[in-house]
Order: structure tokens, then C-alpha cells, then sequence
């Protein structure tokens, strides 16, 4: 049972392939690299998107950061700081102190300042860490300002001067190289009292440190991600392979229907039609013999007549379970007419096949009185062929097995008949 369910899945994958003009065996191959394309560009998919995700946050919360030390600044003492000499005043440290607890606190951050914003667009710096007393922050800014330096403007982004008079907050697009890092800066509008935009705090930040948080972030994101992924394109896979399994059975089912009759339960004509054809040339190839029987119940009219259609029919089952029991499993039985069976018997011979079909006659031979016929009896004419490998095909076969049936009936009935030799071979 088994492997015949292998052989029609095989059979299957070989038709479907065949189909698509694949090799064999290339069909699997198909389907898993299919599987894995679609694989790869759905977690290449959620991972870009959980990376476009992740950027957004981390920029929203450096922009928070900033925002929140913005909020902290002394707006109109800071108006106050005009000058370079005002560096390391007591003012300057004081205003100074919130700009170098970020600075210290947060490793990214390579550099905390202020600008001035002036009526043109123009901008001078004000505080700056690398101004502070704590060496590390000395050490780990990459560029020192004064009070009062000119901030050069070919080396901001464009529109962010912009950006900070509309009040907005500005990323920058691009990195930027200096003292030797690459950095990205933020910045956020400071407002004096009136809410006027009067200059700017920025941080730069390291964009290795940044690139680095967020291929951590990632990875901890991608390794779940892909987990996940994985159990449900396994659930995915499982749920296809019960639907292909129940579609398999619903066909097998289909299969049978179409190859079975209905009444007796044996292989219908147009399945004995098929196999005749198969195994005709296969026994030439094999040198393997063949013999056909044709067998026809004797005056069924008459048994329908004193039974009845349905007794008819219970006549008719009786003939087929008798066949199927005194045949081998090697042996196809049909039922390819009214009355009519067919057993194609690969691998025998003439004597063989008469042994067979006579236990057959034997085994359905019976009076059927019990039944309210009276008088009746029922029994088997039988034709018998065997092939002949030189001289003919499937029809042929067909057609001496037949004849040979027509012999039987002449002769009285209730017996076997062996077909005529093929003509074209030796009598
Ligand atoms: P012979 O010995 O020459 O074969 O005589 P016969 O009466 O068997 O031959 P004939 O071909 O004249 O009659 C066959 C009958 O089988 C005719 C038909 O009504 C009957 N028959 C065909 N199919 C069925 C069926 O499915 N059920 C029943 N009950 N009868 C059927
Ligand atoms: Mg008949
Ligand atoms: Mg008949």
C-alpha cells in the first residue's frame, strides 16, 4: 500500500515535471530554490523594514536628547556670552555644566555646543565641551570653538539654518569627517522668552558608534525576526504538504472512480483497454508470455428473466468475487461489457491460463433453483488467447480471444476455449 502511494507520487512528480519540461529530479530542485528565494526576500523584506524602523527611532531619540538639553539652557544669560574672553568665566562654566554631563554620560557623543543665530542666517559659536576643565572632554572633542567664531558655512548642510528658524529640528543627511572621525551632528532651535529663535544646541555624534548601536540593535532584532520567520514558513510548509496530502487522497479517489465499476467493484473497460495496451508491448520487451480470457455468462437474459434485474446484479457480483478469488493479485480483472469480464494474465502461458479459467468455470458453475429460477443454472463460456510476441498487438490478441469465446458459445456453453493460433504464426 505504501509503495504503491510512492509509485503514484513519483509517477506524479515525473508527469508534472515532464509538464514543465524538466529533467527528473530537477523538480525538487525547483520547488526548494523557490522556497528559499521566497524565504530570503520575506526576512530580507521585515529586516529592511525593521532597520528603516529602528533608524527612525534612534533618530527621534537623539533628537529627544537634544531637545531635553536645549530646555535646560539659561536662553538669555547664554544672549549674554559675546565674547572669547568670557571663556572660562565662571558664567561660561556654569552655562557650560548640563553640555558636559551629556557629553560625559553619553559615549557616542563626540561633541556638545551652541550657536548664535544671527538676523541674516548667520551663526557664531558660543559654549562648546571642548572648552571644558574635565580632560576627557578635552580629548575626546575633534574640534575646538571659541565665543564668537564664525561658524563657516560652506561646512553646514544646506536648509538647516533653515530648518532651526522654522524651529525644527535638523539631522544631518550626511556624515562629516573631522579630526580624523566620521560624525553626524544634531541640532535643535534654542528660543529666547519671546519664543524667538535665537540659536542653536548641537551634538555630533560618532557615526561608527551610531552605525555600530544600530547593527546591534539589528542583530538582535534579525536573529528573533528570522526565528520567527522560519516557524512560519515551517507552519507555512506543513499546511501545504496536509493540503497536497488530502488533495492526493481526494484524487486517488477520483482515480478509482474512473478506472472501477461501479456494480461489481472490478476494473472497468476503458482500465482494461489501458493495461492491455501497457502490457501487450511489455511482455514482447520482457519475452515474458500473456494470456487474455474473455469470459460471458450463459443465457443471462434468461437469468434476469426468472430473477429479476436486481437478482441480475446479484448474479453479476457473484461471477466477479469468484474471479477475483481464483486469480492471482499479478491478474487484472475486468468487467468490459454487460455480462461481460476480462482477466489479462501476465507471465501465462496457454496451459496455464486454461488451469486458471477452468477453477474459474468450476467455481462459478452452479444451479441457481435456490435463487426461484427454476431449472436454471449458472455457468462461464470462456475464450482464451495467448500472445503471440511475433505477430501481434493488443487488438489482435483481443479479437483471437473473442473468437475463440464465439467457439465456446457454438459448442454448447459452460466451457474454455483456446484461441487459434495468431495468423502469420505457425498452427
Ligand atoms: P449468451 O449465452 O449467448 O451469452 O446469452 P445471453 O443471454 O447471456 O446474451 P445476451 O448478450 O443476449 O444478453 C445479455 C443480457 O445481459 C442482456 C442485458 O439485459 C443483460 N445485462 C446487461 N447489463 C446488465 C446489468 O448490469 N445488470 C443486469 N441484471 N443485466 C444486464
Ligand atoms: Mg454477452
Ligand atoms: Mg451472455
Amino acid at each position: 500500500m505504501a509503495s504503491a502511494g510512492l509509485e503514484k507520487t513519483t509517477r506524479d512528480r515525473a508527469e508534472l515535471g515532464d509538464f514543465l519540461g524538466l529533467q527528473p529530479g530537477m523538480l525538487g530542485l525547483l520547488v526548494a530554490g523557490l522556497y528559499l528565494v521566497l524565504f530570503m526576500v520575506v526576512t530580507g523584506w521585515i529586516m529592511a523594514r525593521a532597520l528603516d524602523l529602528y533608524q527612525a527611532r534612534a533618530e527621534t531619540a537623539v533628537i529627544d536628547l537634544a531637545l531635553g538639553l536645549a530646555s535646560q539652557i539659561d536662553v538669555e544669560a547664554h544672549e549674554r556670552l559675546q565674547e572669547d574672553a568670557q571663556t572660562r568665566s565662571p558664567d561660561y562654566m556654569r552655562q557650560l555644566a548640563p553640555l558636559e554631563r551629556m557629553h560625559l554620560v553619553m559615549h557616542e557623543v563626540r561633541g556638545v555646543y551652541t550657536k548664535r543665530i544671527g538676523a541674516d542666517g548667520d551663526m557664531v559659536y558660543v559654549l562648546d565641551t571642548a572648552q571644558s576643565d574635565i580632560p576627557a572632554l578635552r580629548d575626546r572633542a575633534s574640534a575646538i570653538t571659541r565665543v564668537g567664531e564664525r561658524v563657516l558655512m560652506d561646512t553646514i548642510e544646506p536648509g538647516m539654518v533653515i530648518a532651526l528658524l522654522a524651529g525644527e529640528p535638523w539631522l544631518d543627511r550626511q556624515s562629516f569627517l573631522e579630526g580624523g572621525i566620521t560624525l553626524r551632528g544634531v541640532y535643535v532651535p534654542l528660543r529666547d522668552h519671546a519664543g524667538r529663535v535665537v540659536g542653536t544646541l548641537g551634538m555630533d555624534f560618532e557615526e561608527a558608534e551610531f552605525a555600530a548601536l544600530t547593527r546591534r540593535v539589528f542583530a538582535d532584532l534579525a536573529v528573533p525576526a528570522v526565528g520567527v520567520l522560519l516557524v512560519l514558513s515551517s507552519l507555512l510548509g506543513a499546511a501545504v504538504w496536509l493540503l497536497r496530502k488530502h488533495l492526493g487522497e481526494i484524487l486517488d479517489v477520483l482515480r478509482e472512480e474512473t478506472i472501477k465499476d461501479s456494480l461489481t467493484g472490478l476494473f472497468n473497460r476503458r482500465h482494461f483497454e489501458q493495461r492491455l495496451e501497457h502490457h501487450v508491448p511489455s511482455a514482447i520487451d520482457t519475452k515474458r508470455s500473456l494470456s487474455l480470457a474473455i469470459l460471458d455468462i450463459d443465457r443471462f437474459k434468461s437469468i434476469n428473466d426468472a430473477l429479476g434485474h436486481a437478482g441480475g446484479d446479484r448474479v453479476l457480483i457473484m461471477v466477479a468475487s469468484a474471479l477475483q478469488q481464483h486469480t492471482r493479485s499479478e491478474d487484472i480483472v475486468c468487467r468490459i461489457g454487460g455480462e461481460e469480464f476480462g482477466v489479462i494474465m501476465p507471465g501465462t502461458d496457454s496451459a496455464q491460463a486454461l488451469v486458471v479459467q477452468s477453477r474459474v468455470a468450476d467455481a462459478i458453475r452452479r444451479p441457481l433453483d435456490e435463487h426461484g429460477g427454476v431449472g436454471l443454472a449458472l455457468s462461464v463460456s470462456i475464450g482464451i488467447a495467448t500472445l503471440d510476441p511475433e505477430h501481434e498487438l493488443a487488438t489482435d490478441l483481443m479479437g483471437r480471444a473473442d473468437r475463440a469465446l464465439y467457439r465456446a458459445k457454438r459448442a454448447g456453453r459452460d466451457r474454455c476455449e483456446l484461441a487459434e493460433p495468431a495468423s502469420g504464426g505457425v498452427a
